[in-house]
């Protein structure tokens, strides 16, 4: 069974290349930002509190999408595995999953982190925010308050896969069908 965590900032690509890698390899794509949208086009009380939060860039609680994740795995019991897309995005969320996941008997394979140099990131935000009209991609203050958030709060996971000899990065620049191909030449091994 194979578990994978995208990892990367904000516009790194983590949705699009899960997407993909779920198709080729038959896995199920959770990405948290996806269920947290779900939420607040549904007008549930977690929606509420989300909206807020993600239209200042600000990432929503832990106990939040640790929630929607554990119904997930629940939702999809039979499934071959996971493909984690914007999450874990704190180490207590990384710590959350390897609970969760060892709950089910099953483990991490590998958490794959995309890189991208923090200027491109912007500009594909921007990019992204004309064309899907995303708002919390429409505002430069926002964007950079996530990407800074990003650094301060997320970047502590990859020392959390690191410890585990889990952490594998990958370059995230060039096409999307590149990186697809980098992703899936290291993936085969796994
Ligand atoms: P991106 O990675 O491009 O910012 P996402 O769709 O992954 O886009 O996330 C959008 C927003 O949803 C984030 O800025 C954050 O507010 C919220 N969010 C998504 N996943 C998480 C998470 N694992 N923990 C906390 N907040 C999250």
């Amino acid at each position: 069974m194979l578990n994978i965590v995208l990892f990367g900032a904000p516009g790194a690509g983590k949705g699009t290349q899960a997407a993909l890698l779920a198709e080729k390899r038959g896995l199920v794509h959770l990405s948290t930002g996806n269920l947290l949208r779900q939420e607040i086009s549904s007008g549930t009380a977690t929606g509420k509190i989300a909206q807020r939060l993600i239209d200042n860039g600000e990432l929503v609680p832990d106990g939040m999408v640790i929630g929607l994740i554990r119904e997930q795995l629940e939702k999809h019991a039979n499934a071959g595995g996971f493909i984690f897309d914007g999450f874990p995005r704190t180490p207590e969320q990384a710590a959350a999953l390897d609970l969760l996941m060892e709950e089910k008997g099953m483990s991490v394979s590998a958490m794959v982190a995309l890189e991208v140099a923090v200027e491109e990131l912007t500009d594909r935000l921007l990019k992204r925010g004309r064309e899907s009209g995303r708002a919390d991609d429409r505002s430069f203050d926002v964007i950079q308050t996530r990407i800074n958030v990003y650094h301060r709060k997320t970047t502590p996971v990859i020392e959390y896969y690191r410890a585990q000899r889990k952490y594998h990065p990958v370059d995230g620049t060039g096409s999307v069908e590149d990186i697809s191909e980098r992703l899936y030449r290291y993936i085969i091994h796994l």
